[in-house]
């Protein structure tokens, strides 16, 4: 700023003055401050002219700036060194270069700092504002203090010294310029900081970027619009295995086997003219060549970015080989578990196939019961196999009693002894193709497979015999696990079945010991209660007749005395098979107790009964017994009854042939008698 002014007086002579000469330190400085961005010489030139012009003795140009509080203080970029001792000469040099800070704000200078106001102090020892000078500071005669701003900011000061004159308003108002060039550099010295800041911090994230970039596990590369690379990271080299620089300029299809390569090329161009296409995308998964022409897997994401106007494809890939085998071989564990698992369901169906294979054969009360439940179970178990159970009676073959699968039929024939290695050594008789030698002969016919003879044990000895044949597969020779995992539910199953049986045997048994009469073996008086009970309500649903013949050896207590009670015994079990001789099919002969029979006829009317006693009754007379004491004759009396005509039910029956009985022995004995239908009360 220059003043010119028409008609100046002494003083605005003098300001012009001092403007002039000012505007000359000015223009220097700030072309020096262009030239050599140091604001350190410029401030010393500006001080200098300053201290020259004003002719002042000492003073200082300095910035101010506050702490985090607020406080302000000050920081010199000149000061005219005043050092009266080797203390305050050592302070400057070693900190005017950088600048001194002053933080005692209750100063002359100060008193600028905190109220923005120029200071003119011509007689500071009587100045209020004044805080003192340190011991041996040079005399301060005068004072002024100029603070200069940038939008109304304070952002410095300027301080100067001992005008001989003093200092005036008029000196104040000449300096203005030389203020607003103090900011001017100030905020020029801000900006270069600030710049250099920025460009600092720039630089740090360059490089920060580069260092993530190359220690990043994923090779990074950016390809141009031809494909060309133009730049990559350390991993992209080692995952391909060139070196960094190599790849510089590769065409990116040569990383890629050669049919996708030209694919990418197609994908590129028409990615290229259309903006869409197969380019850009997140995380897919491709194949990708190595140097030495490997390929591995990689996970490629490829984003499209704009630089400095030009458009560029950035692609992040990682080589997945590792994650691909730990896949596969997860894959390969997950199938093997899911194996594992089907196998364990499958041997836990299995066992508890068995168990209630084991439970209902308990639960059967005869053996074809078992057989039917039997059946059921290895039809599920073994649904691809043919199988077969034989009954080992006395004789030397076993009686096919059930059979399945495929080869139902020839498996059930009988298989004789001599033809079965189970039945000769009583053991289990296992065979396959691999030993068709020792093939049991019964399986003849039967198409090539493994075969297991299992026998069927209780604790007397074996009872039948399980057999099984699994059919040879395609897939070759049956796992040894497979073959050993057959043979143990086969045994699980026979097992099972022996005890069944021969406790169906036992009650049989026992029953039969219970119904039965065990000197003639006809069934008991027990078991005619029984018998003809059920027989009698059947009859009586059907309409149709009952007939029941009570018989009695004539004279019996004679033979005894006579012959001895051991040939009484031979004749009641004489008379009891010839009884039986003389009836139908359907007809049963009771022993009823000591010498009294009683034949049940179902169906048999009145008529048809009275015959039959008649021909019993011949039957017996015509018996000759041989005995020590010669041949001996026996006959029989009996009385007939018919239902429902005689009775109603059984005891009423039984009362009516007993009386006819009792009239056939008061008629003289060896004769029959029918019950009366008058006498039925
Ligand atoms: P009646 O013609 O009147 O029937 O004459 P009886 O001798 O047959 O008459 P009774 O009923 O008095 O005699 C039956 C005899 O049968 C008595 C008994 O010693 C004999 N007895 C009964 N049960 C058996 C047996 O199991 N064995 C033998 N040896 N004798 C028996
Ligand atoms: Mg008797
Ligand atoms: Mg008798």
């Amino acid at each position: 700023m220059v003043y010119v002014m028409q008609g100046a007086s002494n003083e605005k002579k003098e300001k012009q003055s001092i403007e002039g000469q000012l505007l000359g330190a000015i223009t220097r400085a700030q072309s020096q401050f262009v030239q050599s961005r140091d604001a350190r010489v410029v401030f010393d030139g500006m001080l200098d002219a300053l201290l020259t012009l004003t002719d002042s003795e000492y003073g200082f140009i300095g910035e101010v700036f506050y702490e985090e509080d607020g406080t302000p203080f000050l920081k010199t970029h000149a000061i005219t060194n005043i050092a009266w001792n080797e203390e305050t000469q050592r302070l400057y040099d070693e900190n005017a270069e950088q600048g001194l800070e002053f933080r005692n704000m209750d100063t002359l200078f100060g008193n600028v700092i905190v109220t923005g106001e120029v200071v003119i102090a011509n007689k500071p020892a009587e100045d209020r504002r004044r805080g003192g000078v340190p011991r041996g500071h040079p005399p301060l005669n005068a004072f002024l203090g100029l603070p200069f701003f940038h939008r109304d900011k304070l952002i410095g000061m300027v301080g100067i010294a001992n005008r001989a004159a003093g200092y005036d308003q008029l000196l104040v108002d000449s300096l203005q310029p030389f203020l607003t060039t103090c900011t001017n550099i100030i905020l020029g010295v801000r900006a270069q900081k600030s710049q250099a800041a920025v460009q600092k911090s720039l630089s740090e994230s360059e490089a920060r970027g580069r260092a993530i970039l190359d220690n990043a596990i994923d090779a990074i590369i950016t390809i141009d619009q031809t494909g060309r690379i133009e730049s990559c990271n350390r991993a992209a080299g080692q995952i391909f295995g060139y070196g960094t620089n190599e790849l510089v300029s590769m065409n990116v299809s040569s990383l890629m086997p050669r049919e996708h390569g030209d694919q990418h090329d197609k994908y590129l161009q028409s990615f290229l003219r259309s903006g869409r296409g197969k380019i850009i995308g997140v995380g897919r998964e491709l194949t990708a060549c190595r140097r030495d022409g490997e390929e591995f897997p990689i996970e490629l994401t490829v984003n499209e970015i704009k630089l400095e106007g030009r458009q560029l494809f950035v692609g992040m890939l990682r080589d997945i080989s590792d994650r691909k085998a730990n896949e596969a071989q997860r894959s390969q564990l997950t199938e093997e578990l899911t194996k594992r698992v089907d196998e364990l369901n499958r041997l836990n169906e299995e066992n508890a196939l068995l168990s209630a294979l084991g439970s209902y054969l308990q639960a059967c009360v005869s053996k074809e019961e078992a057989y039917d439940v039997l059946l059921a179970h290895v039809r599920v178990l073994f649904a691809n196999e043919s199988g077969a159970l034989y009954s080992l009676s006395e004789a030397a073959n076993a009686e096919c009693v059930l059979s399945w699968g495929a080869e139902k039929d020839l498996l059930s024939h009988p298989v004789q002894k001599q033809d079965c290695w189970a039945m000769r050594r009583g053991v289990v008789h296992e065979t396959s193709d691999a030993s068709a030698a020792l093939r049991c002969r019964h399986y003849n016919g039967i198409g090539a497979g493994d075969q297991f003879c299992i026998p069927v044990m209780t604790q007397n000895g074996p009872i039948g015999l399980l057999t099984l044949h699994v059919p040879a597969s395609d897939e070759g020779e049956k796992p040894a696990l497979q073959v050993a995992h057959n043979l143990s539910l086969m045994s699980g199953i026979a097992d099972r079945l022996g005890p069944a049986l021969s406790g169906i045997e036992l009650r049989d048994r026992l029953h039969e010991d219970s119904i039965r009469d065990p000197l003639t073996k006809l069934y008991n008086r027990r078991f005619m209660d029984e018998s003809l009970h059920r027989e009698l309500l059947r009859a009586g649903r059907s309409n149709s007749p009952v007939s029941l013949i009570m018989v009695d050896l004539d004279k019996f207590k004679a033979i005894n005395d006579e012959y001895g009670h051991d040939v009484g015994d031979e004749v009641l079990t004489v008379v009891a098979q010839h009884l039986g001789r003389a009836i139908r099919e359907e007809d049963i002969v009771y022993r009823f107790g000591g010498e009294e029979f009683v034949i049940v006829l179902p169906g048999a009317s009145l008529d048809v009964a009275r015959e039959r006693a008649q021909e019993a009754c011949r039957a017996i007379r015509a018996l000759r017994i041989e005995t020590d004491k010669g041949p001996l004759h026996i006959t029989l009396s009996a009385g007939v009854a018919t239902f429902p005509e005689h009775g109603a039910n059984q005891e009423q029956l039984i009362v009516q042939a007993d009386r006819a009985l009792y009239l056939a022995k008061q008629s003289g004995r060896d004769r029959i008698e029918l019950a009366t239908v008058a006498e039925v009360s």
